[in-house]
């Protein structure tokens, strides 16, 4: 029996196939025409494989406890409740970043998380029954609000009862001590900083009125948690100015001794879509500058060490794994309320982080609720969660669909709204769609060229 699928053409002769596990061939024309017409004789070697990668089933083999298996380890992140709990403590920051909504801070009202404010967002993220939580402190910048994210800490420690939970704090560390480093260290909070490249190129797109620059109060940060022999992991974004710089923002990553580098293109959200004509670009510059970076990381793993592309990495998962991470963004439906919240510091809830930027603009689309009147099961049972749950199921995109790559993909509702004031995508390859496709296109032709040392170190980043 034929199993569902998609596919595209893949250079001049073959056809890519993949399938709902996440499995894919490459088959020539011929071979296509011949599963397509249910003509592949039964035992030869095009259906052994076609067979063994799940695009051939016999009847009730699809419902066999080992197929329902591999489906779920794709979906696994719809077997938990909302896991990612988003605090912003603050959003003030002292950094003035040329794609950041904290830079202004003369429109906006700015304002810190009150301790009471604080306790009242841990109770609602224990309301999710999830029994494994991230809490993750972001701003602004959140060691301005330090305090606060000790007092929350201390009161989610006292009431957790037997629920894990990691600590995550999102710094540009420049108000990094020895104190703050003790209590984040004795209550194993991991640190996660932004590095955008190379000194000159980090300060020019993460600006400061600090005469040294944010670069020289970052590296200062990252020597400080290295000493106690912890490694910091990055965010990078990708502005116009780094697309020169796709060898040189690769080497800064591995030079801070970070386990990976996370290659972001900028979200056009706020002020970075405010500014796109000064620091924005095409999906087309932004491939272009993926594939450079791709081919240093690449260097950097067969010269010295493993040393994962994130973003690849979500993909390969799913593509040589069988499983997928809980990565928002790449999730079907994505991670809006029912994979992670935004909590604000006035006590907003939102569905994600990128929502409660585009209520920082002035549009409270995706607020769910607050911690002072709503329950965990209003937020998860209001209409802005249905609704975000709808848009982002690409199963029911027109478009995505019948995408080769849905199995691997995501899209975003608040973009899409933000963008064109509807959470739904308006016609097919917008931006985003533009850019998971060319880096899809990319890591199927590493896997088409076959070459064993990236193949071997693919799969090293993954199994
Ligand atoms: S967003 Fe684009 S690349 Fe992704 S599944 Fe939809 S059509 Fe395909
Ligand atoms: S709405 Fe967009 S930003 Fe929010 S979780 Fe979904 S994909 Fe991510």
């Amino acid at each position: 029996m034929l199993n569902h699928f998609n596919f595209k053409r893949f250079g001049k002769t073959e056809v890519l196939v993949t399938n709902d596990f996440g499995r894919y061939e490459f088959l020539s024309d011929e071979q296509f025409r011949e599963l397509a017409l249910g003509r592949v004789v039964e035992g030869s070697p095009l259906w052994e494989r076609l067979h063994k990668n799940r695009f051939l089933v016999d009847g009730f083999e699809i419902t066999s406890p080992e197929v329902i298996d591999d489906l779920r380890a794709m979906k696994s992140y719809l077997f938990s409740s909302t896991a990612l709990h988003i605090f912003v403590v603050t959003d003030v920051c002292n950094l003035s970043c040329i794609y950041c909504q904290a830079k202004d801070k003369i429109n906006r009202p700015q304002g810190y998380m009150t301790p009471e404010i604080g306790r009242k967002c841990i109770d609602m993220a224990l309301q999710s029954p999830s029994k494994h939580l991230t809490f993750e402190f972001q701003g602004g910048e959140p060691l301005i609000n330090f305090p606060v994210i000790k007092s929350m800490i201390g009161y989610s420690e006292e009431v957790r009862g037997d629920r894990a939970i990691e600590y995550t704090v999102v710094s540009n560390l420049s108000l990094l001590t020895e104190e703050i480093l003790d209590f984040l260290l004795e209550h194993h909070v991991s640190i996660c900083t932004s590095l955008d490249g190379p000194e000159d190129l980090h300060n020019r797109n993460r600006q400061c009125n600090i005469p040294d620059g944010s670069y020289a109060l970052m590296k200062a940060g990252v020597e400080m948690i290295n000493r106690r022999g912890l490694a910091v992991g990055g965010i990078e974004t990708t502005t116009r100015h780094s697309l020169s710089r796709a060898k040189e923002i690769v080497w800064a990553y591995e030079e801070m001794g970070s386990p990976s580098v996370f290659l972001r293109p900028l979200t056009p959200l706020g002020f970075a879509k405010a500014d796109w004509d000064k620091i924005g670009y095409t999906p087309a510059e932004y491939l272009a500058f993926y594939r450079e970076a791709f081919q240093e990381v690449l260097r950097i793993n067969k010269e010295k060490r493993r040393f994962p592309e994130q973003h690849a990495t979500y993909f390969l998962s799913k593509i040589l794994g069988g499983y997928a991470q809980n990565y928002m963004e790449l999730r079907s439906p994505c991670g809006a309320s029912i994979g992670q919240l935004a909590y604000y510091y006035d006590g907003s809830i939102y569905t994600c982080d990128e929502a409660r930027m585009v209520a920082e603009a002035g549009d409270s689309a995706f607020k769910l609720g607050d911690v002072f009147s709503s329950k965990y099961q209003d937020l998860v049972s209001s209409s802005t969660c249905k609704a975000t749950c709808m848009a982002s199921t690409i199963e029911t995109i027109p478009g995505c669909c019948d995408c080769v790559y849905q199995p691997y993909c995501g899209v975003c509702p608040v973009v899409n709204y933000a963008h064109n004031g509807d959470i739904l995508p308006k016609g097919a390859r917008d931006y985003r769609c533009e850019i998971y496709g060319g880096m899809l296109d990319y890591i199927f032709e590493l896997l088409h060229d076959g070459d064993p040392e990236t193949i071997s170190i693919l799969k090293s980043w993954v199994l």
